[in-house]
């Protein structure tokens, strides 16, 4: 899950970052009221799960409250490279002498952490990457390592922070990487960790983030009360949420075929394989989901799962693939009687059962009082067209669906 920036700084406050004061406002007679109280001059910043604000508008410095009304006016509308501005956070706008950037990671292919900084930090960073990739220091912390101070420091001198900065960086590092542990993170990032004060005088001069990035590991949730201080009642899918609820694995998709199996290597086939059907007849049918019942599922697990699918107005019809291992494909399709029990009405569904009690599970689902909105049978490798084939081409077959 990624954080807005105002959830962001909460955490990197939490861990004795410094960071302007901001207040987070939801509308323009909100701004108004925190610039009041931040003071002017101040920074009106959109708040949007993505990267490039500035460059896009979505980062304005306001000088009077005439400003703050009609920039904020102006942002609140806005739609940022695909992401509508849900908020703005107005803060104190720090005269910057610098811009670093620092940021702590999950490095999937060396398996441990990755500090990568850079003294140019700023919205030009990527460019700066690109073109002087020496002036991107990168740092590993073993996945069963910690970082002290000392590491810290000599971290922050190798990294190219002026000398005056090394202590502060040192100890924001050292910050950054509590706040990434504590919070089971894949990413806490400060662009720009910003050098602030007056330029003539040296004691006024002090490391402040401007801005954070933060993602944090959704394997995790159940550590951190299923984060729901971060909720987000503005953009969240319902089905995503009511998923979540019964703690199953989820993703809303955009096409119009439902998919349920067990293990996320086999929906992922699935998901694959009606995607695949759908262009092999030129009719751009594609999945409407991943859900994965995952290992061992019981009834209830299994209606669940039908009930949130079937409930999306953008299926059309179903696939369930499950290859029973631990999982009984009995109990299986008694979580598919129930829930359409339960729905009521119906919409077609393929399943296909192989493995532990597969027989039983489709005996049960031929002999119901449902099955004709239903195309069971054991997975048979020349059968494999006939399967995804046969969904598009629903609509035209009469009441007996298939
Ligand atoms: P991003 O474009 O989404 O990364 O948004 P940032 O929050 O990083 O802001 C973009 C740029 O706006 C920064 O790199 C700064 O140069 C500038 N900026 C942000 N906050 C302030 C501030 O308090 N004062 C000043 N003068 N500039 C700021
Ligand atoms: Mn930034």
């Amino acid at each position: 899950m990624d954080l807005y920036e105002y959830q962001a700084r909460e955490l990197l406050e939490e861990h004795g970052i410094p960071t302007p004061k901001a207040i987070f406002a939801q509308n323009s007679h909100e701004v108004d009221q925190a610039a009041e109280q931040l003071g002017f001059p101040c920074v009106l910043k959109a708040q949007v799960k993505i990267g490039h604000r500035g460059q896009a508008g979505g980062v304005k410095v306001v000088k009077d409250r005439d400003d703050a009304i009609l920039t904020s006016e102006e942002i609140f509308p806005m739609t940022i490279h695909g992401h509508k501005v849900s908020g703005l956070l107005v803060a104190e706008a720090k005269n910057i002498i610098h811009e670093y950037y620092v940021s702590i990671s999950v490095d999937r292919s060396s398996r441990d952490f990755d500090v990568l900084a850079t003294a140019n930090g700023g919205t030009e960073v990527e460019v700066i990457a690109k073109e002087h990739p020496e002036s991107v220091k990168r740092l590993h912390i073993g996945a069963l390592e910690d970082f002290d101070l000392e590491a810290a420091t000599t971290m922050a001198r190798n990294i190219g922070f002026y000398h005056a900065d090394v202590d502060q960086a040192a100890q924001i590092l050292l910050n950054m990487w509590q706040c990434f542990k504590d919070n089971d993170a894949t990413l806490v990032e400060i662009n720009p960790l910003a050098k602030i004060g007056d330029p003539d005088d040296e004691s006024s001069k002090s490391l402040c983030a401007l801005d954070a990035k933060i993602s944090l590991d959704d394997n995790a949730a159940f550590r951190h009360d299923g984060w729901q201080r971060f909720a987000d009642p503005v953009h969240s899918d319902p089905f995503e949420a009511q998923a979540r609820q019964h703690g199953l694995h989820y993703v809303h998709l955009t096409g119009e075929v439902g998919v349920i199996g067990n293990g996320a290597g086999l929906v992922m086939s699935s998901l694959d394989a009606v995607s695949d059907a759908g262009k092999d007849q030129g009719n751009d049918i594609a999945p409407a989901n991943f859900l994965d019942i995952g290992g061992g599922a019981s009834v209830d697990v299994m209606r669940h799962s039908l009930s949130i699918v079937m409930s999306d107005p953008q299926v059309e019809s179903v696939f369930v693939n499950v290859y029973g291992g631990i999982t009984s494909c009995e109990q299986v399709a008694n979580g598919i009687l129930a829930a359409l029990d339960e729905l009521g009405e119906s919409k077609p569904i393929i399943v296909r059962f192989d493995g532990n009690a597969s027989q039983e599970g489709l005996r049960i689902l031929n002999d119901s009082r449902r099955s004709s909105c239903m195309y069971a049978t054991p997975w048979k490798k020349q059968h494999r067209k006939r399967y995804v084939s046969l969904q598009p081409r629903r609509r035209h077959v009469d009441d007996t669906v298939y």
